[in-house]
């Protein structure tokens, strides 16, 4: 009683409202997308907080994304006048990251250990692979890497690894050897944090005891996600097991959805949850059935395709919220068109329904979908990010620049020592690099280590290079990040070649970029000159630091400052034994790692989004909008085969679609280029599975497969469609258009055996295209289904259009 005044919990649903002030004991939510599991979650964290019963240090709080723990704690700091930097809030990563540094000697690691991304992770592979002569057809390492980190993901050390045949034997050999290189080396890849982490609670009674008692409330968003071993490491965390039973000392909280379980193919185990309830004994179950985030066409639509799931635990959705628009669909010519089309409604939405750009995301199920996308926002100058592909710690020039720093923190790390020992060029061959590496390998040491005993103009040209860190070292002692990063960018010589370089100037802006994110890391984040070490104290965290120990000035007030306190958050990483906090240096460098790895929250200018689904996951956005829903797209051709690879594909078309709050857009292309061939497409199933009433076709509607038989005689296809416009339609029209298109489409997916277009088209001939208007042929090229023309449409400029696509009609 007298809670629900407290203005935190204001505006919470009963359930909701049950969930957040839950008394102690384990507890699960089950609930649908949209309905406040995120929501509850944080609000429980405050809730706890401002009632005293937790204190930030007994807070240990899993999120799914760095974005999303850096959300959570400018939420929660927002909330309350809190000391954000005692509670453990982040992804697995970065969790296991923390607990390794604080405790680097018991887990074997060096102070200094770097994070392997998944692109070093293959490099170093690579570099294994070509040491001991792998036969790479047989054992290609993009396989092995799968294979190591699904080893570790089952908790198995290759030891534990069963083998049965000659194959299987070699793989836990290599295993092994990559493991002894990452150990030499001083480096961990993503699934070695997440595994030596569990390990070490595992084996160290005082620590996992230590921590077993300190985190009083655990709490888990996105739990249908974990795989086997997170779940294992959460019980590490919460308690032991006793004759059988597991003896927690704390509550564990964990919220999911399994119909948002996408993860399967990184080990993801929805079967967790039902452990969990099982393994913990789950006295509480809420769901939450209340949607806050979509229109109901939207939610329909989700709903209405998820229950076409036969595995399913059973959850109901409704929301409040009217109808709002229909879920618009959009048929494509061409994945060109479809781009264009996403474009242009883009600007409506912005200039006609005030949508803000960052509101807006674009959907794509695979990655190479978005350059299509991108060209087309480009060439209209619409402000667009994308998330994922080619992020900004993922470049090489910021992965040269990273290189030098990690050599600086740590001179042992040979992926980053071969990464740059000849970048900029100093006339260090490949040949020298391998007798360096056989140095290295004969006298057991890093390849930094093994420098003076190579021979020769090499060794010398070695030696400079291994003299030149040195210096690096001794001029950056003691300043601050920028000033490391800056020196190392001069000393290195990396800003003097990529001046020297025709395309350098945009690397160069990269690398000045890199100043930024650092300078930006420092004052977010809290590190820099003024980051103080802070001392372990009884409950393992520093709980109770005075605001000046923060690095914040004692004289501002705590409340409504969620930029001081947030700039205190990320700090924290203390070493058990020492109380030394991680330098600048190293947690920038920690930072970069881990983010290259997630999605880069960047502020700024006002841009439209672009991500794949996976990406989107607990985000959401005004307007979405989601492409390529083609057989063998999305569903994913991988997928198709069985059940539960489309059951899979269906959640991820879930997740798609409740992302969106106010507008929903769905498309499909009949034709796209794929590896470099015109290909054509069926659109998805799933279009099949959405409720008629909630849609709205913008381009005529067609049944299901077998789509593009005509309807009707010769003109069905062209005409049936697209109408013939006007006075235009005639008989060029329903030749080719109808036609061709007829021939074209007639028994899917067997396009192969064309009719010839005879499309009569010459130059200067005057067209007329459903989109573009009125225009002239300027050229032509090709022939068949590669024929295109080169038209002028005095309203839309010059345009190639290929013409087994494009809607063309003659004009008299
Ligand atoms: P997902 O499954 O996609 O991760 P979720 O269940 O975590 O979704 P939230 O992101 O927490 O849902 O909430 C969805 C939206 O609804 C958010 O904008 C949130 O602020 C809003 N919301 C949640 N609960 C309420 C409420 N009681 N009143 C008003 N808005 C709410
Ligand atoms: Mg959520």
């Amino acid at each position: 009683a007298g809670q629900a005044q407290s203005p935190l919990l204001q505006g919470l649903n009963d359930e909701q409202l049950a969930a957040v002030t839950l008394p102690a004991g384990h507890a699960l939510i089950l609930a649908g997308a949209g309905s406040g599991k995120t929501r509850v979650l944080t609000t429980r964290i405050a809730w706890l907080l401002q009632n005293g019963y937790a204190s930030p240090g007994s807070i240990l709080a899993v999120t799914f994304t760095n974005k999303a723990a850096k959300e959570m704690l400018t939420r929660l700091s927002a909330m309350l006048p809190v000391n954000v930097r005692g509670m453990w809030i982040g992804t697995f990563h970065g969790l296991c990251n923390r607990l390794l540094r604080a405790h680097h000697k018991l887990a074997g690691l060096p102070s200094t250990f770097q994070i392997l991304d998944t692109q070093d992770q293959l490099s170093a592979i690579k570099r294994l692979c070509k040491q001991f002569n792998v036969d790479e057809e047989r054992f290609p390492p993009k396989q092995l890497a799968y294979y190591i980190a699904n080893c570790k993901e089952e908790g198995m050390r290759p030891g534990d690894v069963p083998v049965h045949d000659a194959d299987s034997r070699k793989k836990v050999e290599l295993y092994q050897l990559y493991e002894d290189q990452c150990q030499r080396e001083g480096v961990v890849d993503f699934g070695e944090l997440m595994l030596r982490s569990f390990e070490l609670l595992r084996d160290n009674d005082p620590v996992r005891e230590h921590y077993q008692r300190r985190f009083q409330h655990i709490l888990v968003d996105e739990f249908q996600d974990t795989n086997r071993l997170q779940y294992a490491w959460l019980k590490q965390i919460a308690g032991d097991l006793v004759g059988g039973r597991l003896q927690t000392r704390g509550s564990v909280l964990a919220v999911g959805d399994d119909d948002q379980s996408i993860y399967a193919f990184r080990g993801a185990r929805v079967g967790n949850m039902a452990d969990f309830v099982r393994e913990f004994e789950v006295q509480r179950q809420i769901k939450l059935e209340q949607n806050y985030r979509s229109y109901s066409n939207i939610l329909d639509s989700a709903n209405e395709l998820i229950s076409h799931n036969s595995r399913r635990l059973g959850k109901n959705l409704r929301t409040d919220q009217g109808p709002g628009e229909p879920v618009r669909v959009y048929e494509a010519p061409s994945d060109l068109d479809e781009a264009q089309w996403m474009v242009d409604e883009i600007k409506q939405l912005v200039k006609n329904d005030g949508f803000e750009r960052r509101e807006i995301a674009i959907l794509y199920r695979s990655n190479a979908q978005s350059r299509v996308i991108e060209s087309a926002l480009f060439n209209a100058a619409v402000p667009y990010r994308v998330y994922g592909g080619l992020r900004f710690f993922e470049r090489a020039e910021i992965k040269h620049a990273l290189a030098y720093l990690r050599l600086l923190e740590n001179p042992n790390d040979d992926t980053s020592f071969l990464r740059v020992v000849n970048f900029p060029p100093r006339g260090i061959g490949a040949r020298s690099i391998e007798t360096l590496q056989d140095a290295a390998r004969s006298a057991g040491c890093s390849l930094h280590d093994a420098v003076s005993a190579v021979p020769g103009k090499a060794g010398a040209n070695l030696g400079a290079f291994v003299a030149m860190l040195d210096v690096l070292r001794e001029q950056t002692q003691g300043q601050n990040l920028r000033g490391i990063i800056g020196q190392m960018l001069e000393t290195s010589g990396l800003i003097e070649h990529y001046r020297n370089e025709k395309e350098g100037a945009d690397r160069i802006e990269n690398l000045d970029e890199l100043v930024n994110a650092a300078e930006s890391f420092v004052t977010q984040e809290g590190f820099g000159r003024d980051a103080v070490a802070l001392p372990l104290d009884e409950q393992g965290g520093p709980l109770t630091q005075s605001p000046a120990s923060q690095g914040l000035d004692p004289s501002l007030p705590m409340l409504n400052e969620p930029l001081k306190n947030a700039r205190a958050a990320a700090g924290g990483i203390v070493d058990a034994d020492t109380g030394e906090t991680l330098s600048p240096l190293a947690a920038f460098l920690t930072h970069a790692a881990l983010e290259a790895g997630d999605n880069q929250a960047q502020a700024g200018q006002d841009a439209v989004q672009l991500m794949t689904v996976h990406a989107s996951k607990g985000l959401e956005f005004d307007g979405v909008f989601i492409g390529g829903l083609e057989e063998g797209l999305f569903p994913h051709e991988n997928a198709m085969s069985d059940r539960d690879g489309l059951e899979e594909e269906r959640r991820l078309m879930y997740v798609a679609i409740t992302r969106a709050r106010k507008r929903l857009y769905l498309s499909h292309s009949q034709t796209r280029m794929l590896h470099g061939q015109t290909r054509y497409h069926i659109k998805s199933r799933f279009f099949e599975e959405l409720p008629e009433g909630a849609l709205k076709w913008l381009t005529p509607r067609q049944s299901a497969f077998g789509t593009y038989a005509p309807e009707s005689g010769s003109g069905g296809y062209g005409a049936g469609r697209y109408g013939s416009r006007g006075g235009h339609g005639g008989g060029y029209g329903g030749g080719f258009g109808g036609g061709f298109k007829s021939e074209t489409f007639a028994s899917p997916p067997v396009p192969q055996q064309k009719a010839e277009p005879s499309h009569g088209l010459k130059v200067g001939t005057p067209v007329f295209h459903n989109k573009f208007g009125e225009g002239k042929v300027l050229a032509i090229e090709g022939a068949g289904d590669d024929a295109r023309a080169q038209v002028n449409f005095p309203r839309h400029g010059t345009k190639w259009l290929a013409l087994s696509v494009a809607k063309l009609t003659i004009v008299d």
